[in-house]
């Protein structure tokens, strides 16, 4: 079973936690805290890949982003969804509307089951789910869900939901704020680091 932990109780679905928590926005910033730590670090030769996580960093960006302890997650399911982060790394990519909606029109025709709603037996706010079932395996979940939040994002916002960090050292993808200047580094780290490398070439 995979849901978000509900702050409150389900019986008061007022409260704010209960629906932020699962929130387009949440969602889609689990998706890039998730490709991060299954698809980050460095560039590698021509191959675009970066050492293989341990299940057990996965599972702490998981539990980061509400997952409800225990649950289970092997080498082969990580394996499963490095995979799909590999794909989503394309929508992040994507440098326009057009470009972000063409790449999930082929992760949604290939990777996705139908539209439908569940609130894992009452659990969570009812919400909607890509994958075939609420107990599909974890790489089909963090595909399908990762594809939901930001097809809904390129909707709401008709821009690209996200980008790769500007930042050469740097293979870290980031959400787009919805408004305001344009954020081109993945962290504060990252834009120092630009900065002073900036400040050093001028001399
Ligand atoms: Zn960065």
């Amino acid at each position: 079973m995979r849901y978000i932990r509900p702050v409150s109780t389900p019986s008061d679905p007022s409260e704010a936690d209960w629906s932020t928590r699962h929130s387009v926005l949440s969602t889609a910033r689990r998706t890039a805290a998730l490709v991060n730590v299954l698809s980050g670090g460095p560039p590698g030769p021509g191959s675009g890949t970066g050492p293989h996580p341990a299940p057990d960093a996965v599972a702490e960006v998981l539990r980061a982003h509400g997952e409800i302890d225990p649950f289970e997650l092997t080498s082969r399911d990580v394996e499963g969804m490095r995979a799909g982060a590999v794909l989503l790394r394309e929508v992040f990519a994507a440098d326009s509307a057009d470009a972000a909606a063409h790449a999930l029109n082929r992760l949604l025709g290939a990777h996705t089951g139908a539209l439908r709603l569940t609130s894992h037996q009452g659990v969570t706010p009812w919400h909607p789910h890509l994958d075939r079932g609420d107990d599909a395996p974890w790489p089909e979940w963090f595909l399908a869900s990762s594809c939901m939040a930001l097809a809904v994002l390129v909707w709401d916002r008709q821009r690209p939901p996200g980008r790769v960090c500007a930042s050469g050292a740097c293979r870290n993808v980031f959400i787009r704020q919805g408004s305001g200047p344009e954020r081109r580094y993945c962290s504060r780290r990252c834009a120092t680091r630009e900065r002073v490398a900036a400040h050093r070439r001028r001399g």
